[in-house]
């Protein structure tokens, strides 16, 4: 990420005259809080292993409720294959670790990906022959699915597939996992991030059987284990929480702040081009316009609206300026009028 985005946004981010519409956060009154208390203090409370060192694959307890969600789904997956990791985020940054080389990301992609996978001294391009990276279920930043499961399941290469925003179509559709039908190539990734709360920093990483013991090895030299206390709590909340209603729940309200965000931009700016979201948390706007990014944000944050410029979710430069506006943790007021301010700079 351009540092010198960070520091505006970061900026940015103190001032309460800006909408924030950057970053992909989940709606904090989705967070559950009350329960997560709960669960931390009774694993604090009641379980040695919640404060103490444990393996680098992760607690046996969570490997079983992620291989019991993936089996729901038709994919079964031996809980001894899953590495619990610090999020997705670290997920993609082992996968990459391992397979170097260059992997294939499409036109755009999720920015942080393309960070992960040129710290770990993989390449990333548009398209290529070899390793294949895709969001499933809905594609960040395009907001719709973006993955041609036929195609990908007669490649050959290999495919990190990140589930992100699976279970959050607004349809309802939660796909397959493409782990279900290709296991010998598939590099499963999913995190509980966008359904339940990000700050656990908790996801997990199913690579391929044979590259099982290089994969938990890099997590193991990166930072030992995921958090002792929040894998505990994790396995606590999800015995005392109904995570399908919770993530209903979540569907059906951002499926409301897509709709608020999309109908005041095409209100506001009706010659704004956009696909309407499937689901996720974001909405992605290509200008077709030639410009300068940091001078669009500029821009925008002078207006009182704060977005992500699209250069960032580019592995390969194009002269047209995108943005990408997430409407996940915005109520439908502020999504009107940051259609209105975004307007006055785009229209
Ligand atoms: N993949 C995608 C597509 C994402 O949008 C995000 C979060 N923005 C991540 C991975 C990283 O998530 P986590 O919090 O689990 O590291």
């Amino acid at each position: 990420m351009d540092p010198r985005v960070v520091e505006l946004q970061k900026e940015a981010a103190g001032r309460d005259d800006v909408i924030g519409l950057a970053g992909g956060l989940p709606a904090d009154e989705l967070l559950p809080r009350d329960a997560l208390a709960k669960a931390l203090a009774d694993v604090t409370a009641s379980r040695d292993d919640a404060l103490q060192y444990g393996w680098p694959e992760g607690t046996e307890q969570l490997r079983g409720w992620i291989a019991s969600r993936l089996a729901a789904r038709g994919a079964h997956v031996d809980p001894e294959r899953i590495i619990v990791t610090a999020g997705a985020q670290q997920a993609l940054t082992i996968s990459a670790r391992v397979l170097r080389g260059t992997i294939a990301v499409g036109d755009a992609t999720y920015a942080a990906a393309i960070d992960a996978f040129t710290r770990a001294g993989a390449k990333v391009a548009r398209d290529h022959g070899g390793a294949r990276y895709v969001i499933h279920g809905v594609a960040n930043p395009q907001g719709v699915e973006l993955v041609d499961r036929a195609a990908l399941l007669a490649s050959t290469g290999p495919l990190i597939v990140d589930e992100a925003y699976a279970e959050l179509r607004f349809d309802g559709h939660t796909p397959r996992p493409l782990i279900a039908d290709a296991p010998d190539r598939v590099w499963h990734i999913g995190t509980i991030s966008k359904t339940i709360a990000p700050g656990l920093r908790i996801g997990w990483l199913i690579p391929p059987a044979k590259h099982h013991a290089a994969a938990l090895d890099q997590k193991a030299a990166a930072d030992l284990q995921t958090s002792s206390l929040t894998q505990a709590a994790l396995a606590r909340l999800v015995t005392q929480l109904d995570v399908d209603a919770l993530i209903a729940r979540a569907r059906a309200a951002y499926r409301e702040k897509a709709a608020a965000l999309g109908e005041a931009l095409h209100r506001a700016a009706p010659q704004l081009r956009f696909r309407e979201p499937e689901g996720g948390f974001s909405i992605w706007i290509e200008t077709g316009r030639e410009g300068d990014d940091l001078a669009l944000l500029r821009r925008c944050l002078d207006a009182g609206v704060m977005v992500d410029p699209g250069s960032a979710f580019r592995p390969e430069p194009v002269p047209t300026i995108a943005i990408r506006a997430s409407y996940s943790n915005a109520t439908p007021d502020q999504l009107a009028e940051a259609a209105r301010r975004l307007a006055r700079v785009l229209g």
